[in-house]
């Protein structure tokens, strides 16, 4: 599961890398445009390619982290204070109201979120409670 997730991320990076270069090799196919018009075109291709890239790897990398990692032991390690045999409150402002929504997108995991400030608290597989 979060290995699918960070391959999702390697191949957003490589759509980018593909949409950037196709965009830098527009040039070659232009003429008589003034030569600095065709560089900042190749080079417009190249930072998308770079700059696209590396930030939807990076997204998709820090989510299946939060999905692998801020769970709810996770949580009770970090805000023990804010766990109790009745339930969970929030740490940002201590509400007890705590909702449960599905992630889209074929994650299979549920955020845990206070209906107060709207904060999440942690994740949890979908095939769990
Ligand atoms: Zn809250």
């Amino acid at each position: 599961m979060y290995t699918k997730i960070r391959v999702f991320g390697v191949v957003g990076a490589l759509v980018w890398v593909g949409v950037g270069s196709t965009l830098s090799l527009v040039p070659l196919t232009l003429q008589g445009l003034p030569i600095a018009v065709l560089l900042c075109l190749t080079l417009a291709g190249i930072s998308l390619s770079f700059f696209m890239g590396i930030k939807t790897a990076r997204q998709f990398w820090a989510m299946a982290h939060k999905l692998q990692h801020q769970t709810y032991d996770w949580y009770r390690q970090q805000h023990p204070g804010h766990v109790h045999p009745r339930g969970v409150n929030c740490h940002s402002c201590g509400n007890g109201r705590i909702h449960v929504r599905a992630l889209m997108g074929g994650l299979y995991h549920r955020e845990h979120f206070c209906t107060q400030c709207g904060k999440t608290l942690y994740y949890s597989p979908e095939a769990s409670t």
